[in-house]
């Protein structure tokens, strides 16, 4: 096989969304797989909507999904002279023709033939005319008549069109700009694409795309059209349903890893594995097992996914990735980086996303007098057996040297089992007096955390409330 080549091209009219990411995605692991290339081109010729901080936002998007791409960045509004120079090739081979219908023309034509019940298009009549460039003059394509353009797709299978249903489309408008499937195929052909992988809302352009090559004598690439990505009750993805930028996932505290890995399988599998290292989808991603079915998001898989990676990353990682979330919620900023290791080894089991996570470090973070304490959980615990019996283990938690995690556990247990009590009778008082509320790690875990002096005071502080 010749080198696998495949393109991104995104339209930089908002920031990378979910969609557009699979897709990126799809390409990127497509040419590392076969050890091709992954090129990337900015679609910029809608210049009212098109803005830069989009594309530099793409990119960085791009960037912290791993999607390294080769090769400079291409930016159409920089080519339309190329794709001119295509034109008038196809001007020169009789592949296509100059018209000078006006739009309400054209408009008039597609209107009769809706009239006759046929389908709306231009009724070639300059075809013939041999006209030159003039005032108002488009250029179209000089299309066959009579045949079917028929493509093997990727995702979808074998797909035929009539040339019928395509009509001698314009590929020069007339203010001398090239129409979209002209720069598409110029810069697929220039690009050396040979894989074309796109949102299935292009497959009716690759049959007129396809026309443009054939005119061209270029050779034709294979497509393949990924369908849409819909929300969790199969109608069209809503923002509520996580129809969202990357950025924002970014912001929300998700692992690049745990959403590429959610993605790739939004429509490709590889027997019913679920969690794969970028090395694994490398390896198994190869164009096939695409899914022609659309795919529904499923915000909870995502959660467990990125719950996975959080779990299984080393604690330093985490540490490292965490601690943007923790001043971002307020809290000090000044952690040790071990001490934030150890929060994280503490919290991460119970936490979907870093957000989450930071959030969760906050009763550890914050000073005794700043814990927010839960009025049901003191009502419940720090009744005055419970009182007491954190005056009296707060004694025992005192003698501890050291005050660590295996020493704090046996002096907990030796007063409960010494006083005949039950772990139900002692615990509940003392994590909310640790915690302010009823949840969080090991209570032994907790303690050796804040060191003895913190620990004390909380034990102390909610004796007395
Ligand atoms: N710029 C197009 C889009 O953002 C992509 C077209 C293509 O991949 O051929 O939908």
């Amino acid at each position: 096989m010749n080198k696998v080549v495949t393109r991104f091209a995104p339209s930089p009219t908002g920031h990378l969304h979910i969609g557009g990411a699979r897709t990126a995605i799809f390409c990127w692991l497509l040419a590392r797989h076969f050890g091709g290339e992954f090129h990337l081109r900015i679609e910029d010729t809608d210049l009212l909507r098109s803005k830069q901080e989009y594309t530099d936002s793409i990119l960085a998007s791009m960037r912290w999904l791993g999607l390294d791409w080769d090769g400079p960045l291409n930016y159409q509004t920089q080519r339309t002279e190329l794709y001119n120079s295509y034109v008038d090739k196809l001007l020169e081979t009789g592949h296509a023709y100059w018209c000078s219908c006006t739009p309400e023309e054209v408009e008039a034509m597609r209107e009769k033939a809706r009239a006759q019940g046929l389908k709306p298009r231009y009724n070639g009549c300059c075809r013939e005319r041999n006209l030159g460039p003039g005032e108002g003059h488009c250029v179209r394509l000089k299309a066959p008549q009579a045949g079917k353009v028929v493509f093997d797709d990727m995702v979808k299978g074998r797909i035929a069109v009539d040339v019928s249903e395509l009509d001698d489309m314009v590929i020069r408008r007339a203010d001398g700009m090239p129409t979209y499937n002209m720069a598409v195929v110029v810069d697929d052909y220039e690009m050396g694409i040979t894989h074309v992988i796109r949102g299935d809302d292009h497959v009716s352009n690759t049959p007129r795309q396809i026309l443009i090559y054939e005119a061209l004598g270029l050779p034709v690439p294979t497509f393949g059209h990924v369908p849409m990505i819909l929300g969790p009750d199969r109608q069209k993805l809503s923002k509520r349903h996580g129809a969202r930028a990357v950025i924002e996932y970014q912001n929300d505290g998700l692992l690049p890893q745990a959403l590429v890995n959610y993605l790739v399988r939004l429509g490709w599998s590889h027997g019913d594995q679920e969690i794969f290292t970028r090395e694994e989808l490398i390896k198994f991603f190869d164009g096939t097992s695409l899914n022609p079915a659309a795919a529904a998001f499923d915000p909870a898989k995502l959660e467990w996914i990125n719950a996975h990676f959080m779990r299984e990353m080393p604690l330093d990682e985490l540490a490292t990735l965490v601690r943007p979330f923790v001043e971002k919620a307020g809290l000090p900023a000044d952690v040790a980086d071990d001490k934030l290791a150890a929060l994280c080894h503490m919290f991460r089991e119970r936490a979907g996303d870093l957000k989450a996570l930071a959030e969760s470090f906050r009763p550890l973070l914050v000073g005794a007098d700043e814990l927010v304490y839960d009025e049901k959980a003191c009502a419940k615990n720090l009744t005055d057996a419970g009182k007491a019996h954190l005056n009296a283990v707060a004694e025992r938690f005192a003698a501890c040297d050291p005050f660590d995690a295996p020493g704090l556990e046996a002096a907990l247990h030796g007063y409960i089992e010494g006083n005949g009590l039950k772990f139900k009778d002692v615990a509940p008082a003392l994590r909310t007096a640790l915690m302010g509320f009823m949840g969080g790690p090991h209570l032994p875990e907790i303690m050796a955390f804040l060191g003895k002096d913190a620990s004390l005071a909380r034990i102390r502080r909610a004796a007395g409330m």
